[in-house]
């Protein structure tokens, strides 16, 4: 895991909790989130803290999930294992007319996905 913030207005609508995961080896020319690069960086997590702070954001009105990195599809088990229980939760605090939406990028081709 890299990093993770909320609110973050920029990488999605609205007040999104964003969640940069560690490692990439794809190795885009001008990369600008080299640091997230090294599979051993970063520091450890469990997909059920994770699912904690999506809970916390949705309670204070978060409009959505943003995955990014790295690359979250290195981590192909643990990411489906997120967006399930994230998905699973997004109705939790809902009255607000319409459902958190999930958004994941990555830099894959999309063959590739
Ligand atoms: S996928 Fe993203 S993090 Fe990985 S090298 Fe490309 S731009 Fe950088």
């Amino acid at each position: 895991m890299a990093d993770a913030h909320f609110p973050v207005a920029t990488l999605g609508p609205g007040r999104r909790l964003v969640l940069w995961l560690q490692g990439c080896a794809l190795a885009c020319p001008g990369c600008m989130s080299r640091h997230t690069w090294d599979a051993a960086g970063g520091y450890a997590t469990t997909v059920g803290d994770l699912l904690r702070l999506w809970d916390e954001a949705l309670a204070e009105g978060a409009d959505g999930l943003t995955v990014s990195g790295g690359e979250p599809l290195a981590q192909p088990a643990a990411l489906a294992a997120l967006l399930r229980g994230a998905a699973g939760l997004r109705h939790r605090y809902g009255d607000r007319g319409r459902e958190a939406d999930l958004l994941v990028y990555t830099g894959y081709e999309p063959g590739e996905v």
